[in-house]
């Protein structure tokens, strides 16, 4: 009798384990599949708005910069999908342009008045508003990375000329000759931009500059734009790319916005902070924002561009009011799009 009281008790213990393991287990995989279905990643790039058009540009020309915006949206996806966050994505991303001489950043950014280039940039965290800008320097290889340190390692927001370079010293950014940015196509432009007389191209009359906004599966979105500016600028001209506000904005609460276009109107109408605000204060959609921003009140003042953007559930807008804007995204379900037309 006793014997068999213990052999039911000793049983009855072994069977309440079990069903506790058990639910623990599934417990873990509910959550799991919970988060992986919140878990969601996005990201989007431009590489600048412009008079380009099918019959200007030649297939070849038109398969290299897809080739590239391809590879561009290919890491940052990748990165967002192993679980990096969007501070890492955007900065990865925007060196594989700024690497490039298609676009205007980095290598390949246009020529200023003087003969040289001068490169601008600027990067915005949505979770604390922190925000990273550089404007007017020279020797800084990927001017996205030297945003990113005065973000997150000075008490500034925006640094300039020399003194973002003596900065740069003192963080471990790779440097370059001035020599490194110069390419032979950029030198032509600007020559005839000094020359009233020449004849303009399609590749005159775009803003090659660069921009990426990611979403990370913790729901962090960050913006950053890199730019050599505008071919002939002058005076130490700084556009809306290195202006927290105009050319970058980013806001978990709603959207991440990255411009490009003629600079001067940007700031004017703190194009990336108005759309985030519309959201904010309106309620309105990412794209009726975008919309309103970029296809109303741009236009009204006489400013030309565009942006990409995404908000806080992946929704993605690519709004232009030119007639071609390169640019490339993949949304929250895995889908790629690559375009440079209308
Ligand atoms: N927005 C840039 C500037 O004005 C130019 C560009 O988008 O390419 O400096």
């Amino acid at each position: 009798m006793k014997r068999s009281l213990l052999f039911s008790l000793v049983l009855l213990a072994f069977i309440g384990l079990a069903c506790q393991q058990e639910k623990s287990v599934s417990d873990s995989v509910s959550e799991k599949s919970e988060n992986s279905a919140e878990e969601i990643v996005a990201i989007v790039i431009h590489g600048g708005a412009g008079v380009m058009s099918r019959d200007r540009m030649s297939e070849e020309k038109q398969k290299e910069y897809i080739a590239k915006l391809d590879e561009a949206i290919s890491k940052g996806h990748s990165i967002l999908r192993d679980g990096g966050t969007a501070m890492e994505a955007v900065q990865r991303t925007i060196n594989i342009l700024e690497d490039s001489p298609l676009f205007n950043a980095g290598k390949g950014a246009v020529f200023n008045h003087e003969g040289y280039n001068e490169l601008d940039a600027s990067i915005m965290d949505g979770q604390t508003l922190n925000a990273g800008a550089v404007a007017g320097i020279t020797n800084v290889k990927n001017p996205i990375n030297l945003a990113y340190e005065v973000m997150a390692n000075s008490d500034h927001v925006l640094l300039s000329g020399s003194g973002a370079q003596e900065f740069a010293k003192t963080r471990n950014i790779e440097m370059v000759d001035t020599s490194y940015f110069a390419t032979p196509s950029r030198l032509e432009a600007l020559k005839r931009a000094q020359n009233k007389t020449a004849l303009l191209n399609w590749e005159d009359k775009k803003f090659g500059t660069v921009g990426c906004v990611a979403l990370d599966k913790d729901g962090n979105i960050v913006a950053g734009t890199s730019t050599g500016g505008m071919t002939n600028k002058r005076w130490n001209r700084i556009g809306d790319s290195p202006i927290i506000g105009a050319g970058t904005y980013a806001n978990n609460a709603t959207c991440g916005v990255s411009s490009t276009g003629w600079g001067e109107y940007f700031i004017r109408l703190a194009v990336a902070h108005d759309i985030s605000a519309q959201m904010l204060y309106k309620n309105t959609s990412l794209q009726e924002a975008a919309e309103d921003v970029i296809l109303k009140k741009l236009p009204e003042i006489g400013g030309d561009g565009g942006i990409v953007a995404l908000d806080k559930d992946g929704n993605i807008s690519m709004v232009f009011n030119t007639p071609g804007m390169f640019r490339a995204s993949i949304d929250k379900n895995g889908e790629k799009t690559i375009k440079i037309f209308k």
